[in-house]
């Protein structure tokens, strides 16, 4: 994180007047729909505009993917839910793709939404999952997760340039972001580009507008233009059709995240690991239909992920940069997943989870800041007094806490139970040896059997690295020991401070974790027991000693504290494409990175597995599956695999540029300087690498919570 990146805050609200139930924006002094005909204007101008129905008639495509320009109200998000709805079968999957700027408040949207009885159920099932202003992706899943829909919180130019970079493929656009006389930037050249981009040929655009500036603009870009008649007094509105593939621009960077062939969408997955990341990633793919066997010699979650308890683990950013940005939009996937499983009974309320709420410490310094952070989002997190803290916690707690009311305690073993229990699962108790890629697929020899796959999931946190050959992984395990503390009565929330303490299950709480660096060692110990006792009695001078029982894991951790999630690169061969960066770590090189063929990953989850694993999950299988993608690009780029390599490339770069490891590669023996701990040429770059994470994070005071286990 730079001091001179954003600050990372909620977006601005939309600021609305009414007329009678119609919104009308403040702030581009537009009517966001017709005044009591938004329903019936907005299927004349998208659905039939686009001609929507009769698409999805046609289609042999598994999914139709619609882009909207200004989510504003979801009106016509909801005209095309109702209508995918009564649309017969077979039809496509529906994922509706819409960016906003000025989100509607809750109360807002459903204000606007409350219009039409017929979109009652549509919109309740929007309202339960609409998201706080948090900048960035939120994904939320409908009907059995046949429609999906991607919200891009953020500025139109951000959202669909994230969205030009990903390639997505739209079918149908929705351009609805106000008149182009009220709100030039929804029309801009950059906006109409990264559009021209992101449609394939037979791609369609609708627009109420028929402004000249839209007109040659999408000319311009390969599209054909059509009018048809507008809705209501509106004589005219405007039909677009993309004519051929082309795409306007090249990206302008490194697409060193991206593969350079194309892979085939598998039918049969073999996940390695079924620990929360196995779990995630097998739950995400089988929920689109495909096969999935999970691969673990011992079962269901037996290391890392085995703990009686955990917390949904959360920590707002001061800026924007991708561990905070990440982390928080994970949290929001991840507590509406559990939110889900508890309402559907997959996870039993009390006993597998809660989502209690759970408070956590804050140095006071920071309060303004904090307060500036999280205004209006008071469904991520909220600062309470004392007293209300001790009203949450039934404890006795003399400080002010920040408050997550969402978040809460889970069981990681039985949740991956429960998600591994998922009909399209298959646990193979057996012992994988080695992968070796076959014209079929992937073969992957186990102890007692051989399996066949179209791809594979690694997910054997620090083994990782040694299951797929070829890569650069700077995975460390970080031992951990939670200890079981009989029930303390009166806790109802969970609270992390140094360490953490959530509300008892069957009389105990699983109390933890300490974080032992470079300690292998696999005893639980008195000392830990202790240390996580005395955490507990600084924090809530609760004094006890009595050890019902104690559990010793290892967390698998990354230098930058991301996991790792994408496809494997072909270490060697990215070496030699980008090996150029060593000079130049700035140059762009056009070409995609050449990968494992269908080998993937899931790792390095730390201790934020119940935080992290679910949106990791999602993205990883929204890839493998060829999807649109649930996050930005710059957030693909710091989960990837690759990105150890390229930074241990441009590393050289920059030791270079000071002249330093040129010289020390090209001087005479005789007239080389002694080494340095540069990390390029560290003998260890893992660990120092590491080091100077930790040791960075110590000077600033954020080693806090990072012994949390969950
Ligand atoms: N489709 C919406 C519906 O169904 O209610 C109506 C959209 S309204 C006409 C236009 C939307 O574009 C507004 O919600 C506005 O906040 C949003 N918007 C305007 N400028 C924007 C920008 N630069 N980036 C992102 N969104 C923007």
């Amino acid at each position: 994180m730079s001091h001179s990146s954003p600050l990372w805050q909620a977006l601005p609200r939309a600021k609305i007047d009414w007329n009678g139930d119609t919104p009308i924006s403040k702030d581009f002094d537009d009517i966001y729909f017709n005044p009591g005909q938004g329903l019936a204007e907005s299927r004349h101008v998208y659905l039939l505009g686009n001609d929507i129905l009769a698409r999805w008639r046609q289609s042999t495509r598994e999914r139709f993917v619609i882009a909207e320009l200004g989510f504003g109200s979801g009106l016509n998000f909801c005209a095309t839910v109702q209508a995918w709805l009564a649309a017969p079968e077979p039809k496509p999957k529906l994922h509706f793709v819409s960016v906003e700027g000025f989100p509607m408040s809750t109360a807002d949207l459903e204000r606007a939404l409350s219009h039409w009885p017929e979109l009652s159920d549509i919109k309740r099932g929007l309202l339960a999952q609409y998201p706080d202003p948090i900048p960035g992706t939120h994904r939320l899943r409908f009907y059995d997760d046949d429609i999906t829909l991607d919200l891009w919180w953020g500025d139109v130019i951000w959202a669909t340039a994230q969205w030009a970079e990903q390639d997505l493929q739209v079918n149908a656009w929705y351009l609805d972001g106000f008149a182009p006389s009220k709100n030039s930037s929804m029309w801009s050249d950059q906006v109409l580009d990264n559009i021209a981009h992101c449609s394939p040929s037979g791609c369609t655009a609708s627009t109420f507008s028929v402004a000249g500036k839209v007109k040659t603009s999408l000319l311009e870009r390969g599209f054909s233009i059509h009018k048809k008649p507008g809705f209501g007094r509106k004589r005219e509105q405007l039909f677009a059709v993309k004519q051929s593939d082309t795409k306007p621009f090249s990206i302008n960077s490194t697409p060193w995240h991206k593969s350079a062939a194309k892979s085939t969408i598998p039918k049969h997955v073999a996940v390695i690991g079924a620990g929360l990341a196995g779990s995630f990633a097998a739950y995400a793919l089988a929920k689109r239909g495909i096969k999935v066997s999970v691969i673990d010699p011992n079962g269901v979650a037996t290391q890392a992920s085995g703990n009686a308890q955990g917390i949904i683990y959360c920590r707002i950013p001061k800026r924007h940069a991708p561990l905070g940005d990440f982390g928080v939009l994970a949290f929001r996937y991840a507590t509406q997943l559990y939110q889900d499983l508890l309402t559907q009974n997959v996870l039993r309320e009390g006993t597998d989870a809660s989502l209690c709420g759970m408070l956590h410490t804050f140095q006071m310094g920071t309060a303004s800041e904090l307060e500036l952070n999280i205004n209006q989002l008071p469904n991520l997190a909220q600062i309470v007094s004392d007293d209300e803290a001790n009203e949450l916690s039934g404890l006795s707690i003399s400080a002010p806490m920040l408050y997550y009311p969402r978040s809460g305690w889970i069981s990681p073993k039985a949740l991956c139970k429960a998600l591994l229990s998922h009909p399209h699962i298959t646990l193979v108790t057996d012992t994988f040896e080695r992968l070796t890629p076959s014209d079929s697929g992937q073969e992957l020899r186990c102890s007692s059997q051989t399996l066949l796959a179209d791809c594979v999931v690694v997910t054997a946190g620090t083994a990782t690295k040694n299951l797929i050959p070829n890569t650069l992984l700077p995975t460390k395990a970080i031992r951990g020991q939670t200890t079981q503390i009989p029930a303390i009565s009166a806790i109802q929330a969970a609270l992390c401070h140094e360490g953490y303490i959530a509300p008892a299950v069957d009389g105990q709480h699983c109390i933890g974790a300490t974080f032992d660096l470079d300690d292998c060692d696999t005893s639980p110990r008195p000392s830990s027991d202790q240390e996580n006792l005395a955490k507990l009695d600084t924090f809530l001078s609760i004094k006890e000693s009595r050890v019902l029982g104690h559990r010793v894991s290892f967390r698998c951790t990354t230098p930058d504290y991301l996991p790792i999630v994408g496809q494997a690169p072909d270490n060697k061969a990215l070496q030699e494409r980008y090996q150029a960066l060593q000079f130049d770590g700035k140059r762009i090189i056009s070409q995609a990175c050449p990968m494992q063929t269908g080998v993937f990953m899931l790792t390095g989850l730390g201790s934020r597995g119940l935080t992290y694993g679910p949106l990791a999950g999602e993205f990883l299988a929204s890839l493998i599956n060829q999807e649109p993608l649930p996050v930005a690009g710059e957030l693909i780029k710091a989960l990837s695999p690759a990105r150890f390599a390229i930074r241990q490339l441009k590393r050289r770069s920059s030791a270079k540029s000071r002249s330093d490891w040129y010289e020390a590669a090209t001087a005479p023996p005789s007239l080389r300087r002694p080494r340095s701990a540069s990390p390029a040429r560290s003998s260890k770059p893992v660990c120092r690498c590491f080091r100077s994470a930790w040791s960075s994070a110590r000077r600033r005071g954020r080693t806090r919570g990072m012994g949390t286990w969950n």
